[in-house]
């Protein structure tokens, strides 16, 4: 049988749609090219060898650095009905023989391995035998840049794979990697000793993810607690020190949120538990440094926090990607303070190595760039990486709000002005004081009361101010020491100000920081894939698997808007092949069904005698005519006429009321609720009929649903 591609898509793995770029690479590994695979985060790699691996004889030979990784992509395998396993050190002696055996017997098609066992002499063995009786079909590298000593994460074992290579000549290698940079492709290239090998590099944009910088303050907190209760998917907050992961898990724990926290302090057995309970959503965030993240595949992760500053781009890069894997809308956002800036410019000054201290510097003022930039936020991420990307993206804070510039510079002499009058013993807030004209005790203490800048700046509010002071000091434009007392000290830009010698302009932030991300109507479907989760849930712990290795959000999420009824619905829907649909069909569908029957009823049909009315009604009778053509009271027509409106049955209600005296009734039932005919009629006059009301209500309820 001939199957097109996108078919094997559907039976395998049940989607109907290849992601940009996986088809292309899926057909040249079909025709066993070396390849190269550099695609970001959740962009779909493993389907570009999985897929092969189905359609090609032979078994593919994964190889992976993580166990959590292994055991992740060969539960979902096995979950789709594919034959996949792993050997790592988890596994006891016979499970070990029990599994070589299903390998032997061609049971398995994609096994995973840990680049350490692959290169024993009992192992090269083995493959040896598989190579004579079933045939090695691809070797797989994911996490390829882990061979390239200029990665993040090199693993010696890597280098050893062009053994391998020399060993079965014949057998094409297929590497991926998420990490882009010229030299770590030309190492994996080298290392791995691939031969023409076609090089895949898809765009690091994620079009899916939301960028967004909000002020790192002291109502933080509270900010990150509101978007965290607004938005009820699993995220991770990102923290830069131990304490600070401890501190915020404990708040929030105690703001009745479902946070573990997650850091190297911790002891191994502790962390292993918390990123399970995170993976199976039996809690909602993760708070975390950045030892948490590499191997964690979880693709339905709604939001990363940033609570601290990252220390380079990429690094944000790739954390802030581990949310919405999956493709499903997802936001990343930066809480930044100048700060943060300075804290992290005190370590960078505590390195021996000035070469290093430099490239820290550097990399640091490129996040600064990001955090304070006023063009798309897209841009500047992408552009690290070597990327152009068209500006305006549509899709973070500077492209939906564009920030209003405005030029400040009278303000910043008078700021800038009043620190040299205090003689620059102080920080920002006394300033902002004595600009105010404050009546506080340390104002009159230094008899600052008496300057010729006491009171100049009542015309702007404190957080007005401090907008301008961090704008300042973002802007290098005046100096602070670093000894934690926070003194400002004027520099040359400051005098430069001073004297009339530089403008200042600071883009406005009219927006305010609490701006509400939920919306309060919670609509049927979103109701139903509440519950359709819950169910999951259910499933997933009973087979002690993620929730997301049964259905992915999306598949849900498809499921409660097109509410399948039977198996063949069922089936149709992306993320549901035929092996899931007998495994878990059923479940689903009764619980929509439940769900539907618990819903309105359905929407009645006409009874036969309505149905006349409404063929007279159609023939152009108006309703006097009607009443006498049947017998009736000319009320029950209007009765007869109202209910089939409600039922959504074609009647045209301007031949029966006049447009203007619609408007005049509806606006009678919007002020007066529609309860009543008789408060409407009091409401707008004799002159209209209850019958025509009664008309217009039908339309108006009919129009509420
Ligand atoms: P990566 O390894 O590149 O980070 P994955 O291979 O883990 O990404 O894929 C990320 C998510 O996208 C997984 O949940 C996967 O099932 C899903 N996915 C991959 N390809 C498709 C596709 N063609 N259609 C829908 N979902 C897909
Ligand atoms: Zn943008």
């Amino acid at each position: 049988m001939v199957q097109s591609l996108e078919q094997a898509l559907k039976q395998f793995f049940g989607y109907d749609r290849f992601r940009p770029g996986q088809r292309q690479i899926i057909e040249q590994a079909i025709k066993n090219k070396d390849l190269l695979v550099i695609m970001p985060t959740g962009g779909g790699k493993s389907l570009c060898y999985q897929l092969p691996a189905l359609l090609k004889p032979g078994l593919t030979v994964v190889v992976s650095p993580l166990i959590a990784l292994m055991q992740d992509q060969v539960d979902s395998l096995v979950d789709n009905g594919i034959g996949a396993t792993f050997l790592n050190s988890s596994i006891d002696w016979q499970e070990m023989r029990s599994r070589q055996e299903q390998i032997i017997n061609g049971k398995i098609k994609l096994l995973y391995i840990a680049p350490e066992r692959l290169l024993t002499s009992r192992f090269i063995e083995f493959l040896d035998r598989i190579a004579r009786k079933i045939g090695i079909a691809t070797f797989a590298v994911d996490e390829a840049h882990c061979v390239s000593e200029w990665g993040h994460d090199f693993r010696p074992e890597y280098r050893q794979m062009i053994q391998l290579r020399r060993r079965y000549r014949k057998v094409p290698t297929i590497a991926l990697t998420a990490t882009a940079t010229k030299r770590v492709r030309q190492d994996i290239i080298e290392q791995l000793g691939l031969k023409n090998a076609i090089v895949h590099i898809s765009s690091f944009d994620r079009p899916n993810l939301y960028y967004e910088i909000r002020p790192k303050n002291n109502r933080s907190y509270q900010v990150l607690l509101n978007y965290i209760r607004n938005n009820q998917k699993a995220g991770i907050v990102y923290c830069l020190s131990r304490r600070s992961v401890d501190e915020i898990a404990f708040k929030l724990q105690k703001d009745g949120i479902k946070a573990l926290p997650y850091h190297a302090g911790m002891e191994e057995a502790d962390r292993t538990s918390h990123q399970n309970r995170f993976l199976r959503d039996d809690v909602q965030i993760m708070v975390a440094t950045v030892a948490f993240g590499m191997g964690i595949n979880k693709p339905d992760v709604g939001f990363v926090l940033h609570y601290d500053l990252p220390s380079n781009l990429e690094r944000y890069y790739q954390e802030s990607g581990r949310a919405g894997r999956d493709g499903e809308p997802a936001q990343c956002i930066l809480f930044y303070s100048a700060g943060d800036t300075r804290k992290i410019d005190y370590f960078i000054e505590q390195k021996e190595d000035p070469q290093e201290q430099r490239i820290a510097k550097q990399q640091l003022n490129r996040v600064v760039d990001y955090a304070e930039g006023l063009e798309c936020r897209r841009t500047v991420l992408l552009s690290y990486f070597g990327e152009k990307f068209a500006g305006n993206c549509g899709r973070c804070d500077n492209c939906l709000n564009p920030k209003p510039i405005e030029d400040w510079t009278i303000e910043a002499q008078k700021f800038l002005s009043c620190v040299a009058r205090c003689k620059e013993k102080f920080g920002i807030v006394h300033i902002i004081d004595v600009l105010r004209g404050s009546k506080k005790k340390k104002v009159f203490q230094y008899g600052h009361h008496l300057l010729s800048t006491y009171g100049i700046g009542k015309d702007k509010t404190i957080a007005q101010w401090k907008v301008l002071a961090r704008a300042l000091l973002n802007q290098n434009l005046v100096g602070e020491t670093t000894d934690g007392y926070r003194v400002l000290k004027l520099n040359k830009a400051s005098w430069e100000i001073l004297r009339k010698q530089r403008e200042v302009h600071i883009a406005v932030n009219k927006r305010s920081d609490s701006q509400s991300l939920v919306d309060a109507y919670v609509s049927e479907t979103e109701i139903l894939f509440d519950r359709l989760k819950s169910l999951r849930k259910y499933i997933a712990d009973r087979n002690s698997v993620a929730p997301y290795i049964i259905f992915a959000d999306s598949t849900l999420k498809l499921m409660a808007r097109s509410k399948p009824q039977n198996p063949e619905e069922m089936g149709r829907i992306s993320g549901v092949n035929q092996y899931k649909l007998e495994q878990y069909g059923d479940r689903f569908i009764s619980e929509i069904r439940d769900f539907c029957a618990t819903q309105k009823p359905p929407v009645p049909l006409p009874t036969h005698s309505q149905t006349i009315t409404l063929q007279f009604h159609q023939q152009g009778l108006n309703p006097q005519e009607i009443a006498k053509q049947r017998g009736f009271f000319p009320t029950t027509v209007y009765t007869h006429l109202s209910e089939l409106i409600e039922m959504k049955q074609p009647v045209n209600l301007d031949r029966l009321v006049e447009k203007e005296r619609q408007k005049i009734i509806l606006d009678a039932i919007k002020k007066n609720g529609s309860e009543s005919l008789k408060t409407i009629r009091e409401h707008i006059g004799k002159s209209y009929s209850y019958d025509e009301i009664k008309l217009v209500r039908a339309w108006w309820k009919r129009e509420q649903e």
